[in-house]
């Protein structure tokens, strides 16, 4: 996991976690950073080595750093609900539709969750071997949700987004911003969605 704040002087960055397999490297956002490939690989992280770069959805603070990725072909993946956002702060750019990386995902055992909400294209992905959701800007660990107040945010989207993970049993909590937690992530959920049935 990267947190944000190993990003000096980017500006508003999310968390970037790299997930590593038997056959290479996962990339879960893209952060802030205009160069973050270079920061990977100064991280240790072997560019042939990476097999794609997944997007929680397509807010600025974490999609920036996928130009540099995409220089060295290396494949991306956003809800193509998204995908306009995504092009407002990066123009055009070959970027497939999850559904397409559904194969790559399933190597890693995880599944992407479309969860709407925060953004029309926000997708949560899990790991149910794992109890481990990266959580983008959906539901963060100190129990609280993403703004919905933003373009494409939905407050009704965001309460049944949240509903649905509740459902599911999460330890680890890997959110876009802030600290993750390794323990108790159903709990942090469930706060979340009775503080948005409350705020919302
Ligand atoms: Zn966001």
């Amino acid at each position: 996991m990267i947190h944000e704040e190993s990003f000096e002087g980017v500006g508003l960055s999310s968390n970037v976690y790299v997930l590593k397999s038997l056959e290479g490297f996962c990339i879960f956002d893209a952060s802030g950073h205009p160069d973050l490939l270079s920061f990977l690989i100064s991280a240790g992280i072997e560019k042939d080595r990476i097999l794609g770069v997944f997007l929680t959805h397509g807010h600025y603070d974490h999609v920036t750093g996928l130009v540099s990725l995409l220089g060295a072909n290396i494949k991306a993946f956003i809800n193509q609900k998204d995908r306009s956002l995504l092009e407002s702060y990066l123009g055009p750019r070959e970027v497939s539709d999850i559904s397409e990386g559904i194969s790559l995902l399933e190597k890693i055992g995880l599944k992407a969750l479309p969860t709407p909400g925060h953004t029309p294209g926000s997708t949560c992905y899990y790991s149910e071997g794992e109890r481990l959701l990266i959580s983008g800007d959906t539901v963060f660990a100190d129990g609280y949700f993403g703004r919905t107040d933003l373009k494409g945010g939905s407050d009704s989207d965001m309460k049944a987004s949240l509903k649905y993970l509740s459902a599911l049993e999460v330890k680890s909590l890997l959110p876009g911003h802030g600290n993750y937690i390794l323990d108790g992530g159903s709990k942090a959920i469930s706060l979340a969605l009775s503080n948005a049935n409350y705020l919302l």
